[in-house]
């Protein structure tokens, strides 16, 4: 029998088919940074939106960590009420647009969407997108004339420092300042938006999408300071004697881990850190139009199996690798990227070559990079990630050929502010211990969230982490009923 709860209206029919989302052509994309996924029309989302049963008791909002309203936004799409779905969205979620894009819904809310029993889930992401795009689209005049709705206004005697400007601090801004309290974002580097701008490349993330946010932001009379190093051009106690009633430390986990490998120092070997940071912020992308190139290898050998080294094996592509390989310790079904940015990667002729470990870069007499040494390995009995264990096969080496080696196996907390504020307590792996409840620090009205707390996550989790200290923050500065 169905479960009552969740199905709400009994039907034979079998679900229509998940919409699927145009996409460049490979071969086209692999020669531009445009965006590869082109977003629904609004038959597509029409089509798509109808597909969503309505449930009485949706799971599919358990199943993201903002609690977006996913049941009321696709009611709004199904009567095409586009501003209604924004407006449902925008109440627990301050970036959809960038969500609907990056976030990994597989194994969020549409890994809990009872479509995706028995077939394919609703396309939640692709509706909010959709939405989002949408809304931002039909509304473009009034934002640039200045007609947008207004908030609570601001108490410029109530104000809050965020620190670092990736989405967990851009969410916290925004919470607080629709609730009146002045916010300023101190950022270190020349421009705002955390990994969204130095990391995700254009072709998943377009940089005016992240602008178009922190711009939205801007109206709500957040102020952003950039090149501002917290622990280097200022402190935390600074900023509380300059007034600030709290501070949020979203300052994320951005300082690259090695493989600790001899040769690691040859010219050509990177962290993805390094190399997408000179393609995305440096905007080698845009070569020759700006004058900052990047090294661009023929042969590539990419470390890793997440988005990031996704992202970096993509990239080289794009900027004119004949063959990218994705060198990887496990299997595909191991690898923890989006399963959207994996087959992505594939369609564009990035090769995987699983159960390979390096052990050694080799290079020439110039100190050039030549070949990477690798170990296959095979699969034992799942470790304390769940994932079967890889192991060494004693004996069994070959060698990569490659002109450039990008190091993308994870990334550990940036170190400036913490070793600059040794009053905050840390994790035993080196992250900021917080209260979980409140997002509150060993330090009085200082809080932290995003990956600077969890270490390497997600967009969603950075931002969720975001608004529940700023409703802590509001509480205290407000007072329960207005927070
Ligand atoms: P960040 O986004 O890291 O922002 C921190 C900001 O703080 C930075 O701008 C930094 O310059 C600034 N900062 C650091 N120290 C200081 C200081 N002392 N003073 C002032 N500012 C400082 N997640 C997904 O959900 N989906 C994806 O597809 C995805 N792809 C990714 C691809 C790449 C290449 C990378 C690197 C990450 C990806 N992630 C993805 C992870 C996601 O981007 C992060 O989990 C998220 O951005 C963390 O947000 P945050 O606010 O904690 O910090």
């Amino acid at each position: 029998m169905a479960n009552s709860e969740e199905t709400p209206r009994k039907t034979k029919k079998p679900a229509a088919p998940r919409v699927d989302m145009p996409t460049q052509p490979p071969q086209e994309r692999i020669t531009n940074f445009m965006e590869v996924a082109l977003g629904y029309t609004q038959e597509q989302a029409m089509a798509e939106a109808a597909r969503c049963l309505q449930c009485k008791k949706p799971a599919c909002v358990k199943g993201c960590p903002v609690e977006v309203p996913i049941k009321d936004f696709i009611g709004f799409l199904q009567k095409g009420d586009v501003p209604g779905a924004y407006e449902a969205i925008k109440s627990t979620n301050s970036l959809p647009a960038v969500c609907g894009r990056v976030c990994p819904q597989e194994v969020q809310c549409e890994g809990a969407c009872i479509l995706g029993k028995k077939g394919e889930p609703v396309a939640i992401g692709r509706l909010e997108r959709y939405t989002a795009d949408t809304y931002m689209a039909q509304t473009a005049c009034d934002h640039m004339v200045g007609v947008t709705k207004v908030c609570a206004p601001i108490h410029e005697d109530i104000k809050v420092a965020c620190i670092g400007s990736g989405p967990s601090s851009l969410t916290c801004a925004g919470y607080l300042s629709s609730h009146g309290i002045k916010v300023t974002v101190f950022e270190a580097l020349h421009e705002l938006g955390g990994v969204l701008v130095y990391g995700i490349p254009e072709f998943r993330l377009p940089k005016d999408i992240v602008h178009q946010e922190v711009d939205a932001l801007r109206e709500q009379e957040v102020d952003f300071f950039t090149n501002w190093i917290g622990g280097k051009t200022f402190g935390i106690s600074e900023l509380f004697e300059a007034g600030y009633k709290a501070v949020f430390l979203g300052v994320g986990a951005g300082l690259p881990k090695f493989l600790n490998l001899p040769g690691e120092n040859l010219i050509g070997v990177f962290s993805a850190n390094e190399y997408l940071t000179r393609v995305n912020l440096g905007r080698a992308y845009k070569f020759p139009e700006t004058d900052t190139p990047t090294y661009a290898g023929k042969n590539v050998a990419v470390f890793g199996g997440g988005n990031v080294a996704m992202d970096s094996a993509r990239t080289a592509k794009r900027l004119g690798a004949e063959n990218v390989f994705i060198v990887y310790r496990r299997t595909k079904g191991e690898m923890p990227a989006r399963v959207e940015e994996l087959d992505h990667a594939i369609e564009e002729g990035v090769e995987l070559q699983i159960l390979s470990s390096p052990i050694e870069f080799k290079g020439d007499d110039q100190g050039v990079l030549t070949s990477v040494a690798l170990q296959r390995m095979e699969l034992g009995e799942p470790d304390a990630s769940g994932r079967r264990r890889p192991i060494p096969i004693e004996g069994d080496y070959f060698e990569l050929a490659c002109d450039m080696a990008i190091i993308a196996v994870g990334t550990g907390p940036n170190p400036i502010l913490l070793e600059a504020t040794p009053e905050l307590e840390k994790t035993p792996r080196g992250y900021v211990q917080v209260d979980e409840e409140t997002g509150e620090t060993s330090m009085s009205n200082v809080f932290a969230g995003g990956d600077i707390v969890t270490g390497a996550a997600t967009v969603i989790s950075a931002m969720g982490a975001g608004r529940r200290a700023a409703q802590e923050i509001a509480r205290r500065l407000l007072g329960e009923e207005n927070a």
